[in-house]
């Protein structure tokens, strides 16, 4: 398996070969054989399927162009992941966020496995016509790997829930009678999609962040004392009084995660700067959340980038650089814009204490190493924005169900069970020396081995 996936679940099996009290029943010579099963399962993908999908272009042209699904592991249920269009999509980037999705089920007992699905276009390059086309070729080529108990694609990078009904209509035409309102999820709320998924990421991301900081802290502070652990520390010294926060990206993820801090009856929050593509906003004092989020809804979702705009909306704030968020005075960084953003050349002047990955890999192995040294809290994009599956998977209940939830439903089904996953994991992170990523890894690894164990496909 490529990059930081696979040597953290390398060092997560590592742990767990050297703790007999894991797996017991497994000794000596069979446990070695066992753990190179594991190896050997969690680092390849059971498949990828590849195809190129040929459309007719609407200036009469016809064009191949090449797609993939790739299916990463099924041990807790059908593949489950989303279908990336993007120019520069590529099957080590894809089979990477296949296994992330593998793990990030198993962490919060979501029972599904991982899969991930590309289509190597600029979807701005293709008119709305050719883009629907392609979406029918997609299932049309993949038709026999993907289904309701097979494999669920969801958007991703690229799509959204205009693709996933076109998606969802194309399957129900080639398998009539089948359950087809499962065999896609992020979905129209028309077509069966569920209410709160689109805000679902980032209000996860957000909760990840809020529920450490108020409701594990107060109920953990004199235990969180008693530690000799760098990161209990960081916690206990950003408690109990206002913390600065930046967001970067002000997308679907970073502006719902800057809403519900801005919100937040918790925490006394203060977000003094939110980015985007072409700029940060920042004010000491705090900018108006709200009024951001109504202007870039209205504004193919950008932010203002010019003082007129901000003087018309009645917004006080400085104009900055858009990498600026990163380096800004403030306690608490979410990234919520896109991966890599974190790296060896400037990890050192990251300033926030507490860092919340929106985004998929937003911060690199080696900065994700310094950082850790410097007793920063990373919460992982595995534990923090794993909001939109969750809630697609309430969808697919729905969708099979044919009876759909609540709003305020959703969110609770979804808070609970992000807690419950917050419950397992704190204790564990802040009672050892191992940064909070590592902690997810080990579980979602012990979570996936025990059931492979006890199916018998450890040999
Ligand atoms: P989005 O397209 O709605 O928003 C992305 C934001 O990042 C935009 O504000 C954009 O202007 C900004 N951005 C782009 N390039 C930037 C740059 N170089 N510097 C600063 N900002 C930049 O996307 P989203 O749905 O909010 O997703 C954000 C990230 O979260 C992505 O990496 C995505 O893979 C990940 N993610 C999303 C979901 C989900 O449900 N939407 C779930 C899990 C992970």
């Amino acid at each position: 398996m490529a990059g930081q996936n696979g040597s953290i679940v390398q060092h997560s099996l590592d742990a767990l070969l050297e703790d007999e009290s894991f797996l017991p029943d497994l000794r000596e010579q069979d446990r070695k054989l066992a753990f190179t099963s594991l190896t050997a399962i969690l680092s390849t993908p059971n498949h990828i399927h590849k195809s190129f999908l040929r459309i007719a272009l609407e200036n009469g042209k016809v064009i191949r162009i090449p797609a993939f699904r790739v299916q990463h592991n099924n041990t807790l249920g059908p593949y489950k992941g989303g279908i990336r269009f993007h120019e520069s999509v590529n099957e080590d980037e894809v089979t990477n966020l296949a296994s992330l999705m593998t793990l990030k089920n198993a962490l919060h007992e979501v029972p599904f496995g991982g899969g991930k699905g590309g289509v190597i276009i600029d979807p701005r390059d293709f008119t709305v016509k050719e883009l629907h086309q392609i979406c029918k070729k997609y299932v049309h080529y993949f038709s026999d790997i993907l289904g309701p108990d097979k494999d669920i694609p969801a958007p991703d990078m690229g799509t959204g829930d205009k693709e996933m009904d076109w998606m969802m209509a194309e399957y129900k035409s080639i398998r009539p009678g089948t359950p087809y309102r499962g065999s896609f999820t992020g979905k129209s709320i028309i077509n069966g999609g569920s209410l709160g998924r689109k805000e679902a990421t980032g209000k996860g991301v957000y909760f990840t962040y809020r529920y450490m900081m108020s409701d594990f802290l107060e109920d953990h502070k004199e235990w969180l004392g008693a530690q000799e652990n760098p990161f209990a520390q960081t916690a206990l010294d950003h408690s109990n009084r206002p913390l600065k926060m930046a967001v970067q990206g002000f997308g679907n993820v970073g502006s719902i995660a800057a809403l519900e801090a801005f919100q937040c009856a918790h925490l006394k929050n203060r977000v003094v700067a939110v980015s985007d593509r072409n700029v940060t906003l920042y004010n000491e004092d705090g900018l108006n959340i709200p009024a951001l989020v109504d202007y870039t809804a209205n504004n193919n979702g950008e932010l203002p980038m010019t003082e007129e705009e901000l003087d018309g909306l009645e917004i006080k704030a400085e104009l900055l650089d858009r990498e600026k968020v990163l380096y800004l005075d403030v306690d608490v960084l979410v990234l919520a814009a896109l991966e890599d953003q974190v790296h060896k050349d400037n990890m050192t002047q990251i300033k926030a204490k507490i860092i919340v990955e929106g985004a998929n890999a937003p911060v690199t192995t080696e900065a994700d190493d310094y950082l850790a040294d410097k007793g920063v809290i990373i919460i992982p994009d595995i534990l923090a924005n794993a909001g939109g599956v969750i809630v697609s998977y309430f969808e697919w209940v729905q969708g099979r169900e044919t009876q759909f939830y609540r709003e305020e439903q959703v969110f609770k089904l979804l808070f609970d069970k992000m807690q419950n996953t917050m419950d397992t994991i704190l204790p564990q992170f802040f009672g050892d020396p191992f940064p909070l990523r590592q902690n997810c890894y080990i579980h979602a690894v012990m979570k996936l081995s025990t059931v492979l164990f006890r199916q018998g496909k450890l040999y």
